[in-house]
């Protein structure tokens, strides 16, 4: 399959494209540059480099690459930031996903693979959060995604859009070559890491008062390979009809269980300080990926936090400034 994946340079985005080539199929990257990096897209990947704002750069991507399929990637993705910023989620996230899926339908690409999130969930009444948990999202983050969930189901009913949404909880680790490089770094385990390679003195826990066992916030991480082959599962599957499952490891690892696994993967001490809770960050998040399981037969190869770390750690190793030269 021809597949067009805009967001590719970034972290999820370019591993999937990795995985995607590694089955055979033929990726065509869409990115701004703006988030992502030019050297972590896979050279077998063509790349235009483009902005989802211009609808005339889209229209030109699809007519020039006629993809069979678009994976959704691009996107502004911070919980926090959307608290603080909610015209760039409610407005850029929401009108880019819309022109992307205006000239999809325009040009007959009737396929296609939303990144969601765990935000959709900020009350969840079980845990593991299932797909008939309640959609409350969290900020204006996870409303952004809900709103382009939304826009699928109908394009769907009236154009015959065949989508999956993918809901991550924790994205992690990294494959041989390609990694989690953000600037700012705002993610747990490269900012672990990093104070493990020496480039930061401490981490800072984000509140030790949660009620989970040791007060600290219960995250499902699960391994980027893992995720990025979901997707390849996913779009397999579209011809049976679109569908929308949630992605973890069932099994939920406190911060602090994170900093000492790392601790043990590094033989650092990794110093550490409490500091003030992060505004829009629940106590438990984990997953229920039942339904993917079941339909899908997605089993991850790479469940334990221990090697999810080891592989972020050895890429963080091989590139101590990510993917910057
Ligand atoms: N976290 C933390 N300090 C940091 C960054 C993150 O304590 O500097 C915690 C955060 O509160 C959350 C977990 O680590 O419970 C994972 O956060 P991350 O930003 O990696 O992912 P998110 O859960 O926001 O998607």
């Amino acid at each position: 399959m021809r597949v067009l994946v805009t967001g590719g340079a970034g972290y999820i985005g370019s591993i999937t494209v990795e995985q995607l080539i590694l089955a055979g199929d033929e990726v065509v990257v869409f990115d701004n540059l703006y988030q992502g990096h030019r050297d972590a897209v896979h050279p077998q990947a063509k790349f235009v480099q483009g902005d989802l704002k211009d609808r005339a750069a889209i229209d030109a991507a699809l007519e020039a690459h006629q993809p069979d399929a678009i994976m959704h990637f691009a996107s502004y993705t911070l919980v926090g930031e959307s608290m603080q910023q909610p015209f760039l989620y409610l407005g850029a996230n929401v009108t880019n996903g819309l022109n992307l899926l205006q000239s999809a339908v325009e040009h007959g690409v009737k396929k296609f693979i939303l990144s969601s999130t765990a935000n959709l969930f900020d009350q969840p009444e079980r845990m593991p959060i299932d797909e008939n948990e309640r959609i409350i999202p969290g900020s204006p983050y996870g409303e952004s995604k809900h709103i382009l969930e939304r826009m699928l189901y109908w394009l769907d009913r009236t154009q015959g859009m065949r989508y999956a949404c993918l809901r991550y909880f924790n994205a992690a680790g990294a494959s041989a070559e390609r990694g989690e490089h953000h600037d700012p770094e705002t993610h747990i385990i490269p900012l672990v890491l990093q104070v493990a390679l020496g480039q930061r003195e401490q981490f800072g826990i984000f509140g030790d008062d949660y009620p989970t066992p040791d007060g600290t916030c219960v995250r499902d991480y699960i391994h980027i390979i893992d995720l990025a082959q979901a997707h390849i599962l996913a779009l397999r599957a579209l011809d049976e009809g679109s569908r929308t499952y949630n992605l973890g490891n069932g099994r939920g690892f406190s911060v602090k269980e994170v900093i000492d696994t790392a601790r043990e993967i590094t033989g650092h001490s990794i110093p550490t300080k409490v500091v003030a809770r992060r505004p829009g960050d629940p106590a438990v998040l984990v997953a229920s990926s039942d339904r993917i399981r079941r339909e899908l037969g997605w089993e991850p190869k790479y469940p334990e936090l221990r090697t999810i770390i080891e592989t972020a750690w050895k890429w963080h190793q091989a590139n101590p400034n990510g993917y910057a030269r």
